[in-house]
């Protein structure tokens, strides 16, 4: 007799291993500034459209037939153009599409979720650094293995990496994957090119697969130099690279992504993301190549926009200091992480709740991307992936707020 026909459990009732999944942290901050008419600082989307000839591409591609399935692995020329591009800007080491090296995905989400599928089973351990992307840990247990944070401490205006810890964590014969980020979300941190040959030493001591989520691998900001993982001595042979067209090109809903690796890491990714999607977006596909392999309007936009990011980040930080709201240093990606103390709270999620009363602006409680027992809850995440007048419209009622409860609330330091 079944669980469901003795009684112990519902049929109806979800699997265990749901326990937890609500609706995810950005849908409920997005909710909420639609429920409450605030600016949306909270997921990270643009509130701008991706370049135009992308867009006529997508539009071209839909009125000239090709919407029906890609092939499980990706238009051809979506692979050809993702390993050229990342070899013109060198992005690590070179991938052969036609020797099964990449494969189109429907977002980083699916390929992160594909490869997670493939590497790890039931009891396998799969480090990733804390805090980290909410995927990460949802697809852990999906996949039932067990993910072990290594905490990336607040250092300074900074998140450091602590070796020792990551090196503690690997030593287990279960630790199977290292899913690395970077730039990270929610931090804002780019690993350094020492802390990433810190990580692909403990890799390569403890056999560990490595797969790195790069999807904000041109959003890099303050000339520093981008560096992949997968880069490095005798890690191409151990690394999945991850990245997605959404952030490069402002398309977050287009849900094109992509794996690069060996084939020996793409096959069983591939062989979980066809019972996943089998593939999606021919149309998208096929604007998305077309954008990145025509060289000239591919790489002004992206150089445009990570300029424009980069003020736009400037704007938001100087209106969150000046708020009172201590930032912490945001080196690539869409966001800004704060300390929320100053202003009286000591939790992520009420102020999250009560900001868009007090402030009219929405953020996200870090809280949400933390694992470990004893993380901070003390931090709000604001994303700068907005136009400058809506950061700017933002920053003077955060400033409005901060003036607020300086008179109001004894004890916070007006700013
Ligand atoms: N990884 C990180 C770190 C992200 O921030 C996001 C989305 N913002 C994703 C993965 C998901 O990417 P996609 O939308 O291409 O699925
Ligand atoms: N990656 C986006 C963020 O961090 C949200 C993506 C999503 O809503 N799943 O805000």
């Amino acid at each position: 007799m079944s669980a469901a026909e003795s009684g112990d459990v519902r049929a109806w009732e979800p699997a265990p291993r749901m326990r937890g999944f609500g609706p995810s942290i950005f849908s409920e901050m997005t909710q909420l500034a639609q429920g409450t008419g605030a600016i949306n600082l909270g997921q990270g989307f643009p509130d701008t459209d991706g370049p135009d000839g992308l867009l006529k591409a997508a539009a071209n591609a839909v009125g000239s037939g090709r919407n029906q399935y890609p092939p499980a692995a990706g238009l051809p020329e979506l692979r050809a153009a993702v390993a050229d591009h990342r070899t013109r800007h060198g992005l690590g080491p070179r991938y052969r599409p036609e020797d099964g090296e990449v494969v189109i995905t429907t977002g980083a989400t699916e390929a992160i979720a594909a490869a997670v599928l493939a590497f790890c089973g039931n009891g396998d351990r799969l480090l990733t650094f804390d805090p980290c992307y909410d995927s990460y840990a949802a697809v852990a247990r999906l996949a039932g293995a067990e993910l072990v944070p290594v905490p990336l401490a607040v250092d300074g205006d900074g998140f450091a990496l602590d070796a020792d810890a990551l090196r503690a964590a690997a030593v287990s014969a279960l630790a199977r994957v290292l899913l690395l980020n970077t730039p990270h979300n929610p931090t804002g941190k780019v690993f350094t090119p020492a802390e990433l040959a810190d990580i692909a030493d403990v890799c390569r001591e403890h056999d560990l697969v490595v797969v790195t989520d790069e999807v904000y691998e041109h959003l890099v900001y303050d000339g520093r130099a981008y560096e992949t993982i997968a880069g490095l001595p005798g890690m191409r042979e151990r690394t999945v690279v991850i990245s997605s067209a959404g952030k490069t090109f402002s398309v977050t809903g287009w849900k094109v992504g992509w794996a690069c690796g060996p084939a020996k890491l793409i096959n069983p990714l591939l062989s979980a993301k066809q019972f996943l999607t089998f593939g999606s977006g021919t149309p998208l596909q096929d604007a998305v190549a077309r954008v990145l392999a025509s060289s000239e309007d591919c790489d002004t936009w992206i150089r445009s926009l990570s300029c424009s990011l980069q003020r736009r980040r400037d704007l938001l930080r100087e209106g969150l200091e000046r708020a009172g709201l201590r930032t912490f240093r945001a080196e690539g990606g869409y966001f800004l992480q704060t300390d929320i103390r100053s202003w009286g709270y000591e939790d992520d999620v009420r102020f999250c709740r009560e900001l868009p009363e007090r402030a009219g602006v929405v953020a996200v409680p870090a809280s949400a991307f933390y694992q470990g027992q004893d993380s901070p809850r003390w931090l709000a995440r604001f994303a700068f992936c907005k136009r400058e007048e809506v950061l700017r419209e933002a920053v003077a009622r955060l400033a409005g707020a901060a003036d607020a409860l300086g008179r109001n609330w004894p004890g916070v330091t007006p700013v």
